[in-house]
């Protein structure tokens, strides 16, 4: 019978950091598995690959920052490219309200150690990009070392590195069931050492499922069975249907995100950030030849969509003509455009650790748009908790599925 220490369930960027993750700390028995026969088949390969660590709370900084610095570093450490480009994220405000949002957010992330996020004024902000309207653009906020990367490439290097180190991928495969045990207090250390089973945190309170929960004993695949103790759900926008394969609910509905490139287009700069009107929600950022253009339709409801409506494309064009009037000229292929899912928790904010019904079952899912950008800070922080019962790098316990029971939401409103 095939046995795991651990199985991954996913193989996209995040599946693929926690299988990095997993293999750097010297767990290399790890098994990842993915459905389809490519990666990034999934949300992954539908990507911006914007990376920022403007955001709004805490543990969101916190995990930018950590991500931006290990994108920066990458190529050294991973030993594959993840063509980290630190263009900026430029956030330009047209209300007062607006304002005072940045205002405290550059004050939070200043407190966090993210001490470069500038205050902009409408006449710089007109020097960055000068073809944007102005008239109602009351100033910004830029940071510098915000941008872009390649998300498959990322993907890529993580998932190449861990097998280097020994982990294993099997694609076209579909995991079918999860298999779960009654519980017992005596459990067998998975992994040989202190593992999350047994581990107490540092305040002696235990950061696991009570020893006597249903345990997870192996996972049914369209190979055959592989018995292992822990299971990581790593299936993005499928993560709900995963996670009642074990008898567990977790709050992660898809919803549909398209994005639109217009044609090569040569009236705004080469170079510039990744643009924010807050008016809107409506951003944009240049991709090769021709500019990337994003915002999120209030409209969309829930669901499993991934055709692009080509409706869309008229909606967005006004708001980029309303804002950047030169994109009036852009041209158009609805062909080249396409729709992908967000993972959205009620929250905005992913949902990482344990199980708290079934021992052994982790979730690192329900990114809300940010995936890509914290995939090195939640491969991390996941195989901290599997190997040593807690995280080093954030207070894990803030992002626990439990929060939606005990109501001690988080609640990002920088949500793009
Ligand atoms: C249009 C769009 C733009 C975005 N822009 C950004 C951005 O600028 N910055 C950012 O940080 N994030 C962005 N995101 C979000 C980001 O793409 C996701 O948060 C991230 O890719 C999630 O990665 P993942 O590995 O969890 O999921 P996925 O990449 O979806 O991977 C999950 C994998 O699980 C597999 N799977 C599911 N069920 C099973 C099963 N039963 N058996 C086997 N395999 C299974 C799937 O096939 C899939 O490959 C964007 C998303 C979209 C759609």
């Amino acid at each position: 019978m095939e046995t795991a220490d651990v199985v991954i369930i996913g193989s996209g960027i995040v599946g693929s950091s926690v299988a990095y993750h997993l293999a750097q700390a010297g767990c290399t028995n790890v098994l990842v598995i993915e459905r389809e026969a490519h990666q990034g088949k999934g949300s992954t390969g539908k990507s911006m690959g914007g990376v920022r660590a403007q955001f709004s709370t805490p543990v969101n900084i916190q995990m930018s920052r950590y991500s931006i610095d290990f994108f920066s570093k990458f190529d050294e450490i991973v030993g594959h490219p993840a063509d980290y480009r630190a263009h900026g994220y430029l956030f330009c405000a047209t209300t007062e309200k607006h304002l005072a949002y940045l205002k405290a957010n550059q004050q939070r992330q200043n407190s966090l150690g993210v001490t470069n996020v500038e205050w902009i004024s409408p006449e710089e902000i007109a020097k960055m990009v000068p073809q944007l309207r102005m008239d109602d653009i009351l100033g910004g906020t830029f940071c510098p070392t915000d941008g872009f990367v390649d998300p498959h490439s990322v993907m890529m290097g993580f998932m190449l590195n861990a097998r280097e180190r020994g982990a294993r991928l099997w694609l076209d495969t579909q995991v079918t069931g999860i298999e779960v045990d009654a519980g017992s207090a005596d459990v067998p250390s998975a992994l040989g050492g202190p593992n999350a089973v047994s581990k107490q945190s540092a305040d002696g309170t235990s950061a696991f499922p009570a020893l006597n929960a249903r345990r997870i004993s192996g996972v049914q695949t369209s190979r055959g069975f592989i018995s292992t103790r822990i299971v990581v759900n790593a299936a993005g926008p499928w993560a709900a249907q995963v996670a009642r394969m074990a008898g567990a609910e977790l709050p992660v509905e898809p919803l549909r995100r398209q994005l639109v490139p217009t044609e090569p287009f040569d009236q705004l700069p080469k170079r510039f950030p990744m643009v924010i009107d807050m008016s809107t929600g409506f951003h944009f950022r240049r991709e090769g030849k021709g500019i990337l253009l994003a915002w999120n339709d209030p409209e969309e409801t829930p669901g499993f969509k991934t055709e692009f409506d080509s409706s869309f494309v008229e909606k967005i064009l006004t708001h980029a003509a309303s804002r950047v009037p030169v994109l009036a000229e852009a041209e158009v292929n609805p062909r080249r455009a396409w729709a992908g899912l967000y993972e959205m928790t009620p929250d905005h904010h992913a949902i990482i650790g344990p199980s708290p019904n079934v021992q052994g079952l982790y979730f690192v899912n329900g990114f809300s748009g940010h995936g890509v950008m914290h995939s090195p800070a939640s491969g991390r922080i996941t195989a901290g908790l599997i190997l040593q019962g807690h995280s080093d790098l954030i207070d894990a316990t803030l992002l626990s599925v439990e929060r939606f029971k005990a109501g001690t939401l988080l609640e990002e409103t920088a949500v793009l």
